[in-house]
């Protein structure tokens, strides 16, 4: 009896910060513990765990023998630890540059430099034969808004040309200037191929991308990689090109690209064919690769609560070895994604530490071919080893702060469902300062693997690190600002003795207990009425 009177006073002060005599478990958070997983998946000997690759496959082993070790079982229904994702997997080589002719004169493309093209599907090549390209502004149709770029235009066997995000000249319109899915490329790709074109090109600018067009060409020969094509749309040619490439491609056409952009901004905006012919040839290497999810289950203690799951994530893999860069091919993905693998098994060791577990059952899951374009997420959303409606909740880890202690921190989407206003009544305790994501016209939301969690209507967060540093803030706002520019999907994501962990402590403490208040609380989380996710609960 006693010991029972021990634990249930000790499981109500497992949070209580610095309760004399009593370890929380959320001292068990360290910077060690963070840095020791980080150090480990982000090292050379990981080859940047590419998907289908060695370090592939050890990331999955290290993470689930980890998990199995801190006292999780297997989240699959046979007691496995991995979930077998298949993935195709596409490598194209330009076997022909792309060649523009239009009234006003003719240009051969530079590739990767203006144009960075691949399949979207598996065929051993694929070819644009003087084919029309098509304007098509955001290329959105959205009921919701009255919005429709096509007006019944067919891109049947056309070429379609368009702006990444969305209109935001108008506030009321598009959620202003956060960003929705319809903002993003992938859904350009999905919606162009839905209508039958032969390839899509994206217009990069960095400000509606996020990223310098660098990102992209890194990409290029790269293999890229699919789930299965079970009949669902794909195009045969994904491409990008810089924004001067796109003046330019509008100019052999007598157009102006300004102009185009202008009319896209309005509902009453109209499909221009550009009177310009794309070719290009594409010679593709098709391959099956077998990648997989890690998947344990932590049991609630609750008889009937028990039956629900939180799933917390964060995706493994990375780039793999690709272009060579500084004479460095490896890209380890250290901040992205080693340090949020790293949290998330420094949450289970702390969740696992509990005296009495979590009410709900805990699912920690580290997904394969979120780089690819959240594939491991978006299988497993798919194919879960249990009832969608028994997970209420998703921590997901992108990237940790590796930069120093902040008085802020940031959540993506915020506001879209009732985990924000849990996270802020968290973090305010804390004496935290908690905001919406200040780069909400990044499109966030749609860039990691909650999206896939969103998408079958599960509630979802995911936090960002603050800028607002207790030391030096200048200096370190300027280094947390040179991380996108120059280390982001680069071979230079790597751990570095400058890196200061301090603040990833205090933010994944939070987050412990976020996700042990969502395990516990009687009330489950809701979508916020009208949130573009809500009709899918
Ligand atoms: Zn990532």
């Amino acid at each position: 009896m006693r010991s029972i009177i021990s634990t249930l006073v000790l499981s109500a002060l497992v949070l209580a910060q610095g309760s004399p005599g009593v370890p929380s478990v959320e001292e068990l958070i360290t910077i060690d513990s963070l840095a020791a997983p980080l150090e480990f998946l982000s090292s050379d000997a990981m080859e940047g765990r590419g998907v289908g690759s060695r370090g592939d496959r050890l990331a999955r082993d290290y993470i689930a023998t980890t998990l199995r070790m801190f006292g999780c079982n297997g989240g699959m229904s046979d007691g496995s630890f991995q979930q077998p994702v298949p993935i195709v997997g596409i490598r194209s080589a330009l076997d022909a540059p792309v060649t523009l002719v239009g009234p006003k004169g003719s240009l051969v493309a530079r590739s990767p430099e203006e144009f960075t093209l691949w399949a979207a599907r598996p065929d051993a090549q694929s070819i644009w034969r003087e084919a029309e390209v098509v304007f098509i502004g955001y290329g959105i149709v959205a009921p919701e808004f009255q919005w429709d770029d096509y007006k019944g235009c067919d891109l049947a066997g056309k070429i379609a040309l368009v702006m990444n995000n969305d209109p935001s000249t108008d506030p009321t319109l598009f959620a202003g200037s956060t960003r929705l899915y319809y903002g993003r490329w992938s859904y350009k790709y999905e919606e162009t191929a839905r209508r039958g074109a032969i390839g899509t090109i994206v217009i990069h600018t960095t400000p509606s991308a996020g990223y310098p067009f660098q990102v992209i060409q890194a990409g290029n020969g790269q293999e890229h990689f699919f789930l299965p094509f079970s009949g669902r749309p794909a195009l045969p040619i994904n491409a990008w090109c810089s924004e001067d490439a796109a003046k330019a491609l509008c100019v052999l056409g007598g157009h102006d690209l300004e102009v185009l952009r202008a009319a896209a901004e309005k509902r009453d905006f109209k499909p221009v064919p550009l009177g310009v012919r794309a070719s290009t040839t594409l010679n593709n290497t098709v391959r099956e690769v077998q990648s997989g999810n890690v998947v344990a289950r932590l049991e609630g203690s609750d008889p009937t609560l028990k039956a629900q799951h939180v799933v917390v994530s964060a995706h493994f893999d990375h780039l793999g070895i690709g272009q060579e860069k500084s004479g460095d091919s490896i890209y380890n993905g250290a901040l992205d994604n080693a340090s949020g693998c790293a949290a998330m098994l420094a949450l289970a060791r702390a969740v696992t530490a509990l005296p009495v577990r979590p009410k709900r059952s805990i699912i920690f899951t580290s997904v394969t071919a979120e780089e690819s374009g959240l594939l491991g997420s978006e299988y497993f959303a798919n194919n879960l080893p249990m009832p969608v409606k028994s997970i209420v909740g998703n921590y997901n880890i992108d990237g940790i702060n590796i930069w120093g202690r902040t008085k802020d921190l940031a959540m993506v989407g915020y506001g879209k469902n009732s985990l924000t206003a849990l996270a802020a009544e968290v973090a305010a305790r804390r004496g935290r300062v908690f905001e919406a994501d200040p780069e909400g016209d990044k499109g966030l939301f749609y860039r990691s693997d909650h999206f896939n969690f969103a998408r079958v209507g599960i509630p979802c967060a995911y936090f960002k690190s603050g800028s607002d540093f207790i030391e030096d803030g200048e200096k370190r706002r300027r280094v947390k600002q040179a991380y996108t520019t120059f280390h982001y999907h680069q071979p230079s994501d790597q751990m570095d003795a400058r890196w200061r962990l301090d603040g990833a402590v205090e933010d994944t403490r939070l987050m412990l207990e976020c996700l042990l208040r969502t395990a516990n609380d009687a009330a489950v989380p809701t979508w916020t009425a009208g949130d573009e996710f809500e009709k899918a609960r």
